[in-house]
């Protein structure tokens, strides 16, 4: 590629509303540039690295047995009315009438539509395993797209749907894509753990995410640094063994609370003097639109929220479902036992060793509408609630825990029957009877990838791509391409070479000033770096720069495509 026919497009400054270091540097490299929140375009050169990442799991997917087909973006309402998710998915799906007011959504994953083409096509026994897998576009409406392509709200996920005979054959299909993953994320340079994750409604133990490890993460990581113990905080949280809670002493109380719409009003209506003795934590339900909102006394160490800011939160207060207060709680909603959380702390991450009140409600279910859960705890209790802090004994037993911030970047889940019997999707089975699909879904975000890859990989200067997933790996830095017949020749006699050589090369002949023309492919973050100038020529040397030396070394004309090869 020549520089001058390619389009780059680079800015000093990242645009002020852009909070992460993987964001600014995508910004200000133009790999990206936003159309609306969550919503981006990919520009030429963020597309070749994100072209560069689908190849890499396209191969290993191929690799895996996996068979690449592309369903549509647009998908009938009626194929997720027979799952119950058309109504049950809240608003992160998209839904929309065509001409003949027909309802349709946006695809956020694809199992309704996949279910249906194996109760289709996959008639008998002798077709099983199967793993269909596609690299499409996605629509979540996400509540807080942010992150640049991190948290986005149009994104390109590649999502795997395997169909088996039995459970033991679906344990096998996901193990294969468990071990796909690996390899996947090890071709693509990144520092990751697989963490077990929670398994939702459908339960069973069998879900594993694959978190990129960064400050930044969204995601708590707790893990064993002495064995491979590793989940989903959220996880550990969750699934304190019965046995460990101590027994509710006191029933949960049930209140009504009409005209509460907000945690605002909420916490009038409880008429809590929150500023005084007590912070709160808000924490945001697995499932959409559902929040806990969990008082915590003031006497502990987290990050002040006080009743100011609460009152600015405008977020509707439908709060937990039965369903994860149960789950949270380890106990119907009558009896809740001290308590662990399910869900994510928007406010602080830290959960607190005593708590006030927790408060769950729920607008869907008539028992429960306009009724909030306040369970009045007493401190000796309450200083019982789960959670999982540094330090504390691993559930393996084999040594300490720890905690670390991960991005999920893949997510591989055995889903069991759970949409074959919704949709009754059969084949028949060696004894002639029809029996339900065994299904794994196993998706990877591949444009979170690029921003995942970033935050572990940048400088001050920029971006620092691992080879696999650079958009050129390969940069000839001619200084006075323009001026100089010698550096010219020599310039364009190695981009002819590599290119012979299939090197994944750009020659930048734009003729800017060396300074500007540095900072730009330190800001791109190419990992190789060839200068070309007359000072160098003379003494038959160019120079060349790894993007992580701190400075560049003289090496022979003659020897430099060995040197790069
Ligand atoms: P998250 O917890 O980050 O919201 P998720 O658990 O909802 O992710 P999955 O349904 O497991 O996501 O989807 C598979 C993969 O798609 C995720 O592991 C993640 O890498 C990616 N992904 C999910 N949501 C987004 C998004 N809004 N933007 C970019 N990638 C996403
Ligand atoms: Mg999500
Ligand atoms: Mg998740
Ligand atoms: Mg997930």
């Amino acid at each position: 590629m020549r520089a001058s026919q390619f389009f780059i497009s680079t800015l000093k400054e990242a645009p002020a509303d852009a909070d992460i270091v993987s964001q600014k540097l995508m910004l200000r490299a133009g790999f990206i540039r936003k159309v609306a929140a969550g919503v981006y375009n990919w520009m030429p050169m963020g597309l070749r690295s994100l072209r560069k990442v689908e190849s890499i799991v396209r191969e290993e997917m191929n690799r895996a047995g996996a068979i690449e087909i592309v369903m549509p973006m647009v998908q009938p309402a009626g194929l997720w009315q027979e799952t119950g998710r058309f109504d049950g998915m809240g608003p992160e799906l998209l839904r929309f009438k065509d001409r003949h007011e027909r309802d349709f959504v946006i695809q956020p994953t694809s199992e309704e539509v996949v279910t249906d083409i194996a109760r289709n096509e996959l008639r008998s026994y002798r077709a099983l395993p199967k793993n269909f897998y596609q690299i499409q576009t996605k629509f979540r409406d996400e509540r807080r797209p942010r992150f640049g392509v991190m948290r986005g709200r149009e994104f390109t996920m590649k999502d795997a749907y395997s169909f088996d005979r039995s459970a033991e054959d679906a344990g096998k299909s996901y193990d294969n894509m468990y071990a796909t993953y690996c390899r996947i994320f090890d071709r693509l340079g990144l520092t990751y753990r697989a963490v077990a994750a929670d398994t939702g409604a459908i339960g069973g133990d069998r879900s594993h995410e694959f978190q990129v490890i960064a400050d930044t993460g969204e995601d708590a990581i707790v893990y064993c640094p002495a064995s491979d113990y590793a989940a989903n905080i959220e996880l550990a949280e969750a699934v304190a063994p019965a046995g460990e809670r101590p027994a509710a002493s006191q029933p949960l109380t049930k209140v009504h609370t009409p005209g509460v719409k907000t945690i605002a009003d909420l916490v009038r209506f409880l008429n809590i003097d929150i500023t005084a003795t007590v912070k709160a934590l808000v924490v945001e339900g697995e499932e959409e639109g559902s929040a806990v909102l969990m008082l915590v006394r003031g006497d502990h160490e987290l990050n002040e929220l006080k009743a100011e800011k609460i009152a600015g939160i405008k977020r509707p207060l439908t709060m937990a479902t039965p369903a994860l207060i149960n789950k949270a709680f380890g106990a119907n909603p009558g009896s809740l036992g001290p308590v662990g959380f399910k869900g994510r702390i928007i406010a602080d991450r830290t959960v607190a060793k005593m708590a006030d009140f927790v408060i769950g409600a729920n607008e869907d279910d008539q028992h429960y509408t306009g009724a909030n859960f306040v369970r009045d705890c007493v401190e000796p209790e309450v200083a019982d609630i789960r959670n999982v802090v540094v330090g504390d004994a691993s559930p393996d037993g084999k040594g300490e825990l720890a905690i670390q911030r991960g991005i999920e970047v893949g997510h591989v889940f055995y889903l069991g029957t759970k949409y074959s019997q919704a949709m009754d999707a059969t084949f028949l089975d060696e004894d002639g009877k029809p029996k339900h699909f065994e299904m794994g879904c196993y998706g990877i975000g591949v444009t979170r990838i690029l921003g995942a890859a970033i935050e572990q990989n940048f400088d001050d200067k920029g971006m620092i791509w691992p080879d696999s997933i650079a958009p050129f790996n390969v940069v000839i830095c001619p200084v006075g391409y323009d001026r100089s017949e010698a550096v010219k020749a020599a310039a364009d006699q190695l981009y002819g070479e590599l290119q012979a050589k299939g090197v994944d090369v750009i020659i930048d002949d734009r003729g800017e000033r060396p300074g500007a023309m540095f900072a730009d492919w330190e800001l791109i973050g190419a990992p190789h770096r060839v200068t070309i100038g007359d000072r160098g020529l003379k003494e038959g040397k160019v120079e060349y720069q790894h993007r992580r030396d701190s400075e560049a070394t003289a090496v022979a004309a003659g020897e430099i495509l060995a040197h790069l090869l």
